[in-house]
């Protein structure tokens, strides 16, 4: 090799080092896995892969990188900037902006369907759904179909949409999928399938994509050996981080991408998988070192440069525990650190107090509120703890939780330039529809008939007959529709004509029109980023912003916040402390009538995956009252819960023991009292029934 020593590498372990550098200046790589626990440096691996190849000559917009979320793709980005500065200086820059192919399995599928769209029978302007949107799909066709009438308990628009995708991701037929996961369905099989082939005839003549169309349609392509050829040739090296989270078809679109694996190189550790309710699965990352001849180099880290020892001792423990596994322990040279705590509260108003008044000592004692983390099993987890932080002035924003993007008013917006961008997609044309006063689902499906019957949807929306209601808002319209459609307001101006529109409206349909109005006017800011208002909507549906405390929406870069996330989206970071939310049995494991114990095992992962998000210090909470959300067998109630199972007594060693508030443990011995524990005088009723 003709590179020089350079400083960077020399930060790196040997097998860090190894990993970097392997078949670099070769242009017959053998692919390469890097499988290792948590806070190995597994994607900071990858960025100093990624940095090194661009220092050694490869072009930069031949490098194909898949991550998680389009904000690790960002920050893998600027950790390859800094990479590389080190050697080319500001030319780094120039480089790194050039690395357009980074992005989420799902954003670049999008894009090169667009590319190839003329040669796969594609209109290239087809419009994105997200789930909710499709949810909507599937229930416009479950009417038309006749299937939603209420006596037939037919299933949810929500679980058809989860089998269909279930059926497509693990490229499973109908009646496996019901029989494994959804027994209670397995009678409608007949009419399922009906459902799903009218639900892809509807987005088709539409031209509307779902989330899993974008992998489904890709892996068509990649079938095809010439367009296989042609995509994989664009790229010199494809790179994947969090491998253990993909699914069959992402597997299947990567090797052929790649077929001798070529400039292929993954990234994961299998003791993190925890996307299976997406059809990821572990196989992916196991199985492919065999998928090739002669097969991968394999290279494994061991040490952990995350967390404090005390901290990975105890994550250890947990993991240990788990049935299989294919990575192994991890060590560190860290000091050892504070020992984990188990903290014990009452409730989750007690919670939500202990987190929000630990997080303000921890700034007093000079952690920055972005330096920690409070994480949960389930969006709707992190309720009391929000009311909490907003009484005391506490900002935060909140990963994977409800998205800016979900409220009414930003979709009834975003359903406008939808429309405007492909007025085939029908569930934006009903939405916007039937915004206006006097008009409903009748008169809506009406117009948008009318429309679909037409070789030019927006031509017939101008002699579409009137809906007899609707008076001059028709005309208005019409002509926002035409004005936006003609690109004369221009990008990211148009939003601003359709604010204008939309108004009125607004005022009409929500109490708190000026909150929502300055919701809008940040949407615009947003758009801004984006060039174009395909690349916005595409962008958007498939990653969209995070919801924060501040009403004005995302806090500016400079402003301190703390972070709320589910652990799903805490993949792949780092805190220097965290808290972990109801660490209790019937959370972590969520459910636990229904799991199977599979589903039992990747709980068990996800603690794991909670617990090694922290460097300095890791709290975990232990509330002795919980609420359910009905989403189990316990319904919507308060319920006692104990410490999880993933902790048993023999790993407490591991941990610091404490109660909070400390009152309470003078009471030690005897339950805190807040509340009935037991309901004699019910008791006493029920010996009646
Ligand atoms: P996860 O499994 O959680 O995604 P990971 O294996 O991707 O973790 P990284 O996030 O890449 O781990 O690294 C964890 C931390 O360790 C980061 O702060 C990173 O900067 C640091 N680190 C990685 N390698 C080294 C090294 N050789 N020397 C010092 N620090 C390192
Ligand atoms: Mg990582």
């Amino acid at each position: 090799n003709a590179i020089a020593p350079i400083s960077y590498l020399d930060t790196l372990n040997p097998a860090q080092r190894r990993a970097v550098i392997h078949g670099v200046g070769s242009l017959f790589a053998s692919p390469l896995l890097v499988i290792a626990g948590a806070g190995s440096g597994k994607t900071n691996t990858l960025a100093h892969r990624v940095a090194h190849l661009m220092v050694s000559g490869v072009d930069p917009r031949r490098i194909l990188l898949m991550t998680f979320s389009r904000r690790a793709a960002a920050e893998m980005a600027k950790r390859v900037e800094r990479i590389a500065r080190k050697v080319l200086g500001d030319g780094a820059g120039v480089l790194a902006d050039a690395l357009t192919w980074a992005g989420t399995f799902h954003g670049i599928g999008a894009r090169l369907l667009r590319d190839y769209a003329d040669q796969i029978g594609l209109d290239p302007a087809f419009t994105i759904h997200d789930r909710e949107d499709a949810a909507d799909q599937m229930n416009l066709v479950r009417h038309e179909l006749g299937f939603s009438k209420t006596e037939t308990r037919f299933p949810t628009k929500g679980t058809c949409l989860s089998i269909y995708s279930r059926c497509v991701n693990a490229e499973m037929p109908i009646e496996d999928v019901l029989g494994r996961s959804f027994p209670w369905c397995v009678a409608w099989a007949a009419e399922l399938r009906d459902l799903f082939a009218a639900y892809v005839e509807a987005k088709q003549s539409q031209n509307v994509l779902d989330y899993d169309d974008l992998l489904l349609y890709w892996a068509q392509v990649m079938a095809d050996p010439d367009l296989a050829a042609d995509i994989g040739g664009r790229f010199d090296h494809v790179m994947v981080d969090e491998y253990q989270d993909t699914n069959r078809l992402q597997s299947s679109i990567l090797l052929a991408m790649k077929p001798g694996g070529h400039g292929l190189t993954v990234v994961g550790d299998d003791a993190q998988s925890i996307y299976s309710f997406r059809a990821a699965t572990v196989r992916n990352i196991l199985d492919f070192p065999a998928a090739f001849s002669p097969p991968a180099e394999i290279i494994t880290l061991d040490q952990n440069y995350r967390s404090t020892s005390a901290i990975l001792a105890a994550a250890n423990g947990v993991i240990d525990l788990a049935a299989e596994r294919f990575t192994k322990n991890l060590w560190t040279d860290r000091a050892a650190g504070a020992a984990p705590q188990l903290v014990n509260v009452r409730d989750e108003a007690d919670q939500a107090r202990f987190i929000a008044e630990r997080v303000l000592e921890n700034r007093e004692a000079g952690s920055t509120l972005k330096q920690q983390a409070v994480l949960f099993r389930a969006s709707h987890h992190s309720g009391p703890l929000e009311i909490e932080l907003t009484r005391r002035n506490i900002p935060f924003v909140k990963f994977g939780g409800l998205k800016f993007l979900d409220a009414a008013h930003i979709k009834d917006v975003l359903a406008l330039l939808r429309f405007v961008e492909n007025p085939r997609d029908r569930v934006a044309g009903f939405r916007i529809l039937q915004l206006l006063p006097g008009v409903g689902p009748t008169s809506a499906q009406r117009v948008l008939d009318h429309m679909a019957q037409a070789c030019d949807p927006i031509a017939a929306l101008h002699d579409a007959p009137a809906p007899p209601r609707a008076g001059e808002d028709w005309a208005s319209f019409q002509i926002a529709v035409a004005a936006l459609r003609s690109g004369g307001c221009g990008w990211p101006a148009e939003i601003e004509r359709a604010r204008l529109w939309y108004e009125p409206h607004l005022e009409r349909i929500h109490e708190d029109a000026s909150t929502r109005q300055a919701d809008l006017v940040q949407l615009e800011q947003i758009a801004g980023g984006y060039a174009s208002r395909e690349r916005f909507l595409t962008e958007l549906t498939l990653d969209p912003p995070d919801a924060t405390s501040d009403q004005a929406g995302v806090p500016l870069l400079d402003e301190d916040y703390l972070i709320l996330s589910t652990i799903h989206s805490a993949k792949g970071q780092e805190w220097k402390s965290v808290f972990v939310m109801n660490v209790v049995d019937g959370c972590i494991p969520i459910d636990l009538g229904a799991g199977t114990s599979e589903e039992i095992e990747e709980e068990r992962r996800l603690l794991y995956v909670a617990m090694t998000r922290a460097k300095d210090d890791l709290h975990l909470v232990v509330p002795q009252r919980f609420f359910t959300h009905g989403q189990s067998s316990t319904g919507d109630r308060h319920v006692y819960a104990n410490r999880t199972r993933f902790i048993p007594n023999g790993l407490l060693g591991h941990f610091e023991r404490c109660v909070w508030p400390r009152i309470a443990a003078q009471d030690a011995g005897r339950a805190p009292s807040n509340g009935p524990r037991i309901d004699v005088r019910a008791q006493m009723r029920g010996m009646w029934r």
